[in-house]
């Protein structure tokens, strides 16, 4: 079997009345945190992924999924989305990424996320449309918080784990996932039995339904990006389609750059 480093098993126990999926997705939570970043930030970056990454099991056929929090502090944003096929992204906004470091080294994920901080999670269905809930953030742990999320929202009973460990080197050595659900007709109180159980990695009755690659996807192009080549300064683009230079961008999302070549600018710096 071919080796895929990022995958998603699905399993249902508990005479089915629970749906159990368990990711291991540490290179691509590695490949989207950029270097140099803040500990905290890798951490709510990391578990908004994997918590993207794990609900790629939920969903069917065309469906895509996404979540977007929105600190307190900084009025900064953590986005992470996939959909059914395993295709995963996620990154932070401007506020965020380029927040000093002095000032995030003595946040922690519970400060940033404050008393203001919101989960807002759309699911897009297809023909039927788009679904869209939002909560507060109460625990401010992210973790906790999706699982509030499912309870006010959905009124699901969820659990989710989500842990990163981090290396006295500063890069992410492991990040791993678990995600358990109640099926409908499921008795409530067996989310709790299922946290304990899980814990001790007794579980009752499970029943391993698929195994499927994950991995970082984008979906940016140089069409995608072509339109923020007209966010830069006039001058650089003067001079560097004077001097017969190509531009390079970078995707903010995945990191991939693109260089625009003189003549694939030049309707844009004519025009200036
Ligand atoms: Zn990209």
């Amino acid at each position: 079997m071919l080796y895929e480093p990022n995958y998603l098993v699905k399993a249902l126990a508990y005479r089915s009345q629970a749906r159990l999926l368990f990711v291991e997705n540490t290179e691509l939570v590695k490949a989207v945190c950029p270097r140099p970043m803040n500990d905290m930030l890798k951490i709510a970056l990391g578990r908004t992924v994997s918590a993207a990454s794990l609900l790629t099991g939920t969903l069917k056929d065309h469906q895509r999924i996404s979540l977007k929090i929105k600190t307190g502090q900084k009025d900064g944003k953590i986005f992470a989305d996939a959909d059914a096929w395993g295709n995963v992204r996620g990154y932070l906004s401007d506020e965020l990424r380029n927040a000093p470091p002095a000032y995030l080294r003595h946040l922690s994920l519970e400060q940033l996320i404050g008393s203001k901080g919101s989960l807002q999670m759309t699911k897009d269905i297809g023909m039927q449309g788009t679904f869209t809930g939002i909560t507060d953030m109460p625990y401010g742990n992210i973790v906790d918080d999706l699982s509030h999320y499912f309870r006010q929202s959905e009124q699901t009973p969820t659990f989710f784990s989500l842990p990163i460990d981090i290396g006295a080197s500063g890069d992410i050595v492991r990040s791993r996932g678990v995600l358990a659900q109640l099926l409908p007709g499921a008795p409530t109180e067996l989310i709790d039995r299922i946290k304990n159980d899980l814990r001790t990695s007794k579980v009752e009755d499970m029943q391993v339904v698929g195994k499927e690659p994950i991995r970082l996807f984008c979906g940016c192009s140089k069409e995608v990006l072509f339109p923020m080549l007209h966010a830069l300064d006039k001058e650089e683009l003067k001079d560097a389609h004077a001097a017969g230079r190509p531009i390079e961008i970078v995707c903010h999302i995945c990191g991939n750059a693109y260089a625009f070549q003189p003549d694939e600018f030049a309707s844009i710096s004519e025009t200036l």
